[in-house]
């Protein structure tokens, strides 16, 4: 097979191959970063991509509106910060599975992000501040990361 040059579909930026090959459409980083929040807006949970760390990457319209911040300022923070849980970024609380364990998010991201298994519907407890409130966790391994979609009730 002859090589190929790749080219960005949506910003038409080179990404590399000989000059002279036949182009084939790719998608730059830049731009994927900038499409993920829309694909992630067409899911109906809020969902959130949740990178190694279990830090997150992006977030759909309605987990943002669960947490009440926008994306510049949960990118990159770890999943129990943007929550508010009290033990995210303290010894042994999120990203370390210590005292924390079992946290029922945290748990099934990181199997998903370790092992690729998904998980469905989990019965889990999201504690913001002082609040508790019950959930439905699903996740799924995707390419950068995991997939963490946050249920009011099962999903059929
Ligand atoms: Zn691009």
């Amino acid at each position: 097979m002859s090589p190929l040059r790749r080219r960005c579909c949506w910003c038409k930026a080179d990404l590399g191959g000989p000059s002279d090959a036949p182009a084939t459409d790719g998608v730059c980083g830049p731009c994927r970063k900038a499409l993920i929040p829309s694909f992630l807006d067409t899911l109906p949970d809020a969902t959130i991509l949740v990178g190694d760390g279990v830090r997150v990457k992006s977030a759909n319209a309605a987990a943002r509106g669960e947490v009440g911040r926008e994306l510049p300022d949960i990118e990159d923070r770890v999943l129990g910060e943007i929550f508010g849980c009290p033990h995210a970024g303290k010894p042994g609380g999120c990203p370390d599975p210590g005292d924390c364990a079992p946290c029922s998010v945290q748990v099934p991201v990181e199997d998903t992000l370790r092992n690729g298994t998904p998980h469905e519907d989990v019965p889990a407890v999201l504690r913001v501040e002082s609040r508790y409130i019950p959930l439905y966790v699903t996740t799924r391994r995707v390419k950068g990361g995991v997939l963490l979609s946050l249920g009011r009730s099962p999903s059929d």
